[in-house]
Formats: structure tokens, C-alpha cells, sequence
């Protein structure tokens, strides 16, 4: 499961404590496309493996098969596991319509997708195409090897390892700080597993794949015994050489930094300002590989860009629809700047803003909902601007 809690929350997560994500409200993406009930019947997208479907009215953009068969590649490699036969392909499905569908036993409202057994096969929804359907692949490919445990374990895992390249999954530590910690979210029913859970059990997840590297972490979620819950606690033991509470309580102080699965920045795709003022033009164009995108979002790959000083800055974007942003993400420290210049910032087709900005590293994700996805030519220009 996946719900749109965890990650809304995660983009949230600076200067917040574990403990105060619990309380964040949900939030709730819309939509402007109108489900079409007919849509399933053309436009199939099959790559070695999976077989790509919308519920919406949006076409399949060209960058987004490419970018699932790698992740489904990544993440069987991540895992340790084989995947499945390429005549035997995935069932990933697109839209709000197909989440309703596929994951309509959940407890939750507004889940972002879901795996789900149909008859002898599995079947992925996913409302988005970028982590979601990441985090619903990671549990496909361990639902195809017959394996299941806990679900703090198993949603731990899907988020860790829904963290690629260009789409960083940032985990936070507790440092100290009171959180929920594994021998209590081990202790909680799949039923009862709220989404606000999704975060310690990332960060334990993470905290165990750190300590001990992949392969311990990979022999321990693969080892079969582990679908019987009984014997969970016995086989952390075997296979970390320590008590669960032993590891809880370790987990808790570790001073290590926040660690982020997924590079969050691809060096071709990143620039800075201190080689000048930054014009970026090309074709936001869903026949595009370089646009991904199956329901209500088409977007570009991730960008990245360097602002190396305090400073302020005229950043427009041109296009007939969609908009720029401007995030960051990362712990940064650049001295003192007023809130504006760490705050993000957002930037309409057709608009310009200027604004102090912070020297650290941002993301830069240019998307779009309009209805269709209709191409249309962009240009980004960032610059410096007098104070
Ligand atoms: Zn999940």
C-alpha cells in the first residue's frame, strides 16, 4: 500500500520531528481529467516485463515504460531477487479510477496505489508514475517470490527502495528524538497500519540496510520463515546478531546523518548558477522520452540546480501550460537569509518570479495537469538579479 500521507509528509519533512509527522493532515491531489471508461481498451504500453494501462484520459507518455522496466530491473537487482518470465508481464494500471478499482478493500482513503492478488497473478495501481508506482514494484516483485513478512518490514522496504536516481526517497533518523519505533510498529495489525507509520518504518529499514549492508538486510526480508509472525523476532536475531529492542533502541541514537536512497541529483541534468544565467529550452512533449507520465501529471526528468551564495534571482518559466518548481529538499545551511530565500518556489507557465534564494542545491520538477497533455514548446530562465 501506499498512501498519499506518507509522501506528503515526506515532502514536508525539514525541521520536523518524527513525532510531528504524525499529526500532518492529509492533503489531497486533484485532478482535471475525466475518467474514461473506455480508455483501458487502447493505448496498452507493454515493456519485458510489465504491461502499462490508463484509466484516464491522458495518453501514456513516451519516457514512462522505459523508466518502469528500469525500476522493476533496479529493484529486482536492489532486493536480490529474480524477476519473472517476460511473456508472464505485470499488470500496472494508471489513474484514480484504477486505484478505486484494484485497491478498493483498503482501510484508507486517497491511497496512491496498491498491489493486489487477482486469481494466480498480481496486479499494480498507481495513481502517479514516480515513486508510487516505485513502491508498488518493489512489493510485486517480492509478492512474485512468495514472499511476505510484517508489514512494518515490507513498507519499510517498498519505500527505501522506491528511491532512484533523479527521485531520492529522503529518510529521516530520530537523533534522539521520541519516535515510534520497530518493536511497537511490529505490534501493530496490517489493519491498524496508519500511514503516518510509513516513516519510522522507512527510516528503520534504512538504519538496517546502512548498519549492515544490503545483503544482510536482503537475506533476512528473503528468508521465508519470515511470512510465520510468530517467529519474526527470533529470525531478526539469527540474522543481526541482536534483539529487535536492542536494534529499536540503537536506531533511536544514531548520529549518523539523514541518508537519502537515490542520488538526488543526475549530473547531467544539473546546473548552477555560477556558470552564468541559466536558460534551459526544449519540447514538453508527451511523445518525448524525456516526458513521463500516465494519469494526471506529464513531467520532465527531474533537474537539479547549484545556487553557491545567498542571493536573488528572475526565474521564469515560458510554456502554454504547466508549471516550474523550484524545491529544496536537502539539509542546507547557507547563513543568514530571510524565510523568502529558503522557501519554495513556484513558478506558472507564462510567469516570472523574483526572489531571494538560498546557496544550497534545489530540485527543479517542471510538470503539468492539462487535460490531454498537449505538447508545447518551454523555457526556463534563472538569473541573478540585483539584491
Ligand atoms: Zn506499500
Amino acid at each position: 500500500m501506499s498512501s498519499r500521507t506518507d509522501r506528503l509528509a515526506r515532502s514536508g519533512a525539514r525541521n520536523t520531528s518524527l513525532v510531528a509527522l504524525a499529526s500532518l493532515t492529509i492533503a489531497v491531489v486533484t485532478s482535471g481529467c475525466v475518467p474514461d471508461d473506455d480508455a483501458t481498451d487502447d493505448g496498452i504500453v507493454e515493456t519485458a516485463h510489465l504491461r502499462i494501462t490508463t484509466t484516464t484520459d491522458n495518453p501514456i507518455c513516451a519516457g514512462t515504460a522505459p523508466f518502469l522496466e528500469s525500476e522493476v530491473l533496479r529493484i529486482a537487482e536492489a532486493l536480490e531477487l529474480p524477476l519473472w518470465a517476460e511473456d508472464d508481464k505485470l499488470d500496472v494500471r494508471f489513474g484514480e479510477d484504477s486505484v478505486a478499482e484494484v485497491c478498493a478493500d483498503s482501510e484508507y482513503e486517497h491511497l496512491n496505489g496498491c498491489l493486489r492478488r487477482t486469481g494466480s497473478d498480481f496486479v499494480v495501481a498507481s495513481i502517479e508514475v514516480a515513486y508510487t508506482s516505485s513502491h508498488e514494484l518493489v512489493h510485486a516483485v517480492r509478492a512474485k517470490n512468495g514472499l511476505w513478512s510484517a508489514t512494518m518490514f515490507e513498507e519499510g522496504l517498498a519505500e527505501v527502495a522506491s528511491g532512484s536516481n533523479g527521485f531520492p526517497v529522503y529518510v529521516r533518523y530520530p537523533h534522539g528524538e521520541p519516535s515510534v519505533g520497530p518493536v511497537e510498529l511490529l505490534g501493530i495489525p496490517r489493519s491498524e497500519f496508519e500511514p503516518v507509520y510509513y516513516i519510522p518504518s522507512e527510516s528503520f529499514i534504512s538504519w538496517l540496510w546502512e548498519t549492515y549492508g544490503q545483503s544482510t538486510l536482503m537475506a533476512f526480508m528473503n528468508d521465508r520463515a519470515l511470512s510465520n509472525t510468530d517467529s519474526i523476532l527470533s529470525h531478526f536475531e539469527d540474522h543481526f546478531g541482536q534483539t529487535l529492542a536492542e536494534a529499536d533502541q540503537a536506531w533511536a541514537i544514531d548520529e549518523r546523518p539523514d541518508p537519502s536512497w537515490g542520488a538526488p541529483c543526475v549530473p547531467e541534468r544539473t546546473y548552477s548558477l555560477a556558470d552564468g544565467p541559466l536558460e534551459l529550452s526544449g519540447d514538453f512533449d508527451c511523445r518525448e522520452p524525456t516526458v513521463y507520465g500516465a494519469a494526471y501529471f506529464m513531467s520532465l526528468w527531474p533537474m537539479c540546480l547549484d545556487v553557491t551564495d545567498n542571493t536573488r534571482v528572475a526565474i521564469s518559466f515560458e510554456a502554454e501550460h504547466g508549471e516550474l518548481q523550484v524545491l529544496g529538499r536537502e539539509p542546507c545551511d547557507a547563513g543568514p537569509a530571510g524565510a523568502e530565500a529558503y522557501r519554495d518556489k513556484w513558478v506558472k507557465a507564462g510567469n516570472m518570479l523574483e526572489e531571494d534564494i538560498a546557496g544550497c542545491r534545489y530540485r527543479m520538477l517542471v510538470s503539468s495537469q492539462e487535460p490531454g497533455f498537449p505538447a508545447t514548446p518551454y523555457t526556463i530562465r534563472i538569473e541573478e538579479i540585483d539584491p
